[in-house]
C-alpha cells in the first residue's frame, strides 16, 4: 500500500457460499472508497489495495474478515409493548433510535408477548466471494482526507 491514502473505484459482484448473487455494482457506476477509512470490509480492501487499474479477480473473504461471526448475544427477546404502533413480521428490519446504538435489527419471530430480534449484520457468519474489477485509482483530495471518505466522480455529493 502507498503511504498516501488513495481513492479506489471498482466494479463488483458478491456471492455467498451457496453461489447466490447478493449484490453487485450498477453498470457504469463503480463503488468508490477511500483507503483506510473503514468504508468497505477489511478483507476486500486488502485485496483491492494490491491490484492495478483494469485488473479483474476473484476475492474470497472469510466471515471474520467480512461482517464478523454471528454473535448469539445480539439476539434479544423484547416485550411487544416496546413496539407500540408497529405491526412487525419476521424479516422486517429497523434501526435502533437509541443515541448510542445505530445497529440495524432484523425481526426473527413475533409471538403474542414478545418480538425476537437479531442485531447481527445480515451477512454476519457468511464467507463471501467477490469478483472485482478496478475502474480507477487516484490520489485522495485534501477535502476527502479531512472528511474521511471518498467523494464521487462529480465532486462533493453527500
Ligand atoms: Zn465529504
Amino acid at each position: 500500500m502507498s503511504t498516501q491514502p488513495r481513492v479506489i473505484s471498482f466494479h463488483y459482484t458478491l456471492w455467498n457460499k451457496s453461489g447466490e448473487v447478493l449484490d453487485q455494482s450498477e453498470k457504469g457506476t463503480p463503488l468508490v472508497f477511500l483507503e483506510g477509512s473503514g468504508q468497505i470490509i477489511e478483507g476486500l480492501e486488502e485485496a483491492l489495495g494490491a491490484m492495478k487499474v483494469g485488473q479483474k479477480q476473484k476475492v474470497e473473504v472469510p466471515a471474520k474478515r467480512a461482517y464478523g461471526e454471528r454473535d448469539q448475544e445480539l439476539m434479544y427477546k423484547v416485550p411487544v409493548e416496546q413496539f407500540p404502533e408497529k405491526s412487525l413480521k419476521p424479516g422486517d428490519m429497523f434501526q435502533s433510535n437509541d443515541e448510542s446504538d445505530h445497529s440495524v435489527y432484523t425481526v426473527v419471530a413475533v409471538t403474542p408477548t414478545h418480538v425476537e430480534i437479531d442485531g447481527n449484520h445480515p451477512l454476519a457468519g457468511e464467507d463471501l466471494t467477490f469478483e472485482v474489477e478496478i475502474a480507477e485509482i487516484r490520489a485522495a483530495s485534501p477535502q476527502e482526507l479531512s472528511h474521511g471518505h471518498a467523494h464521487g466522480a462529480h465532486g462533493h455529493d453527500h
